[in-house]
């Protein structure tokens, strides 16, 4: 084939990504039912985790710490089943269009919170759930302004405001928001320097920043920011000693709380940086982060356990990365090592880049990952390192990842010889999400059928409805409208160069 053919092959591709992709013939319907009715509703969003993740922490629970993931008890005896993550107008979505899918049961395109391409607002379920009565509690490890969260109450065209998405969390009135994101509240970091605490403060809500601050804190309300941005990573927070709370101690803050309000509670507990450690092929950073969101889940059931009048369900929106555990040795034999490998790692990429700052040497790059990831890198690896580093293709600010080359932190460690194990054997396909079908899972008393299928995402919107005996249907916009609108406007497109987490 000639090259000038390639590239108009290439052209034709290009061009069918703006077609839509149709409703496939004899594509199942399933529409699994609870038949019954909770008072409580929690949603646990595993952001960004793919069954790669799931088998890796297995495996790491059971073979360094000889226990058995809360997760996959909950696999074995209780319903679950697989959800197809495709958005409106693509079979990759990002966090929004997932949340969204959740929150208000219909397909929209990426890019914004509760909201159609046209900028039709949608209205998310926890805003029914509150009109009703229900006390309402986000958490999570991200921003508390982040996507997923906020798809679950606020209207936005775009998931990138989180100034403005903060004050709509204060107009929205949510009992219980606990994440980071201190520069989307505080007056000396928000552009038009409005003192969001102060506001918070005044609308009758407990304002903490600090570990300490939350253990401290009685107030029925609570506004809970504890980092600049995102909570730091399990893995950091663990072993770099980052003071902040785990999301376990962010759930134990919640859960009493909303559960004093007497006519129950919807809550959404996002383990949020599962997928930011992904889209950073960090193998650490995403393990702990599961095994920290596991510790959370056994809160969680522990509640429902007392409380059964409560339904758990627990999802993930899509899968990044995604970093799978390869066969190493002969007849993979060595496959293990891996595993053990990972016990020496003792950092995110995240805190490593902030260590070596924007212009480290190969020595010291080599030295921060012996320390960190208990790796010693040859000289060629370590000055992939530096030059990636160098030509900012990591910003260690933890805003922008998964630029190309995004997986050279990753791979200038991996095993290069499967026959000769001696490092980390987890790779990585890419540094962006993809559109495998994720986990669904329920927890809860009465559940009468054990196997939910394979269904969209937007089931989770039914399900959720049916717990609460919430309904309503938000409005429906084709594809074709879709593909249409954003012909004209392409909606969170205008930073080609940030990537969706
Ligand atoms: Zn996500």
């Amino acid at each position: 084939m000639q090259r000038r053919d390639i590239l108009k092959g290439g052209l034709a591709i290009g061009t069918l990504a703006l077609l839509p992709k149709g409703r496939a013939q004899g594509a199942p319907q399933n529409a699994p039912s609870l038949g019954r009715r909770y008072r409580n509703l929690i949603v646990f969003v595993y952001d960004g985790f793919s069954w790669e993740d799931y088998a890796i922490a297995q495996a790491y629970a059971r073979r360094r710490q000889g226990r058995v993931l809360a997760l996959e008890k909950l696999l074995a005896h209780y319903p679950n089943g697989l959800i197809n993550t495709s958005s409106l107008t693509s079979y990759v979505t990002e966090s929004s269009a997932a949340g969204n899918a959740f929150s208000c049961g219909v397909k929209t395109v990426n890019g914004g919170l509760a909201v159609h391409a046209d900028g039709t607002p949608l209205k998310p379920f926890f805003a029914a759930a509150k009109e009703v009565g229900k006390a309402v509690g986000l958490v999570t490890t991200t921003t508390v302004t982040h996507a997923t969260p906020a798809s679950f109450v606020i209207s936005n065209r775009d998931r990138n405001a989180e100034e403005r998405i903060a004050e709509q969390y204060l107009e929205f009135g949510a009992e219980v928001y606990l994440g980071g994101g201190d520069r989307f509240f505080n007056p000396e970091k928000r552009k038009d320097r409005k003192d969001l605490y102060g506001a918070f403060a005044q609308a009758g809500y407990g304002v903490v920043r600090t570990l300490e601050d939350l253990a401290r804190s009685n107030a029925s309300k609570l506004l809970g920011v504890f980092s600049d941005s995102h909570v730091a990573y399990e893995v950091d927070r663990r072993f770099q000693g980052v003071k902040v709370p785990s999301l376990k101690e962010m759930v134990l803050a919640a859960l009493p709380r909303l559960a004093s309000y007497r006519q129950g509670f919807v809550l959404q507990v996002e383990a949020g940086r599962i997928d930011h450690a992904n889209h950073l092929n960090d193998p650490a950073a995403t393990l702990w982060d599961v095994l920290a969101a596991d510790e959370a889940l056994e809160a969680l059931t522990a509640f429902v356990d007392k409380n059964p009048d409560t339904l758990l369900i627990l999802v993930s929106d899509h899968a990044t990365g995604t970093g799978a555990l390869y066969g190493t040795g002969q007849s993979y034999l060595e496959s293990s090592v891996g595993l053990d490998l990972l016990e020496g790692q003792k950092a995110s990429f995240e805190h490593m880049l902030r260590t070596l700052g924007n212009n480290p040497d190969a020595g010291q790059v080599k030295e921060a990952f012996r320390a960190m990831k208990g790796v010693v890198l040859d000289d060629a690896e370590a000055q992939m390192v530096v030059e990636a580093i160098v030509k900012r293709v990591y910003r260690p600010d933890g805003v922008r990842y998964g630029i190309q080359p995004s997986n050279t932190l990753s791979w200038a460690m991996v095993q290069k010889d499967p026959r000769k194990p001696d490092r980390p054997n987890i790779g990585w396909n890419s540094g962006q999400h993809t559109a495998s079908p994720v986990t669904l899972l329920l927890y809860g008393h009465g559940l009468r059928f054990l196997n939910l299928g394979l269904v969209e995402n937007t089931h989770v919107f039914r399900l959720m409805g049916e717990a609460l005996g919430i309904r309503y249907q938000n409005p429906v916009m084709s594809e074709e409208e879709a593909l249409e609108i954003l012909k004209s406007r392409p909606v969170g497109m205008q930073h080609p160069e940030d990537i969706w987490a």
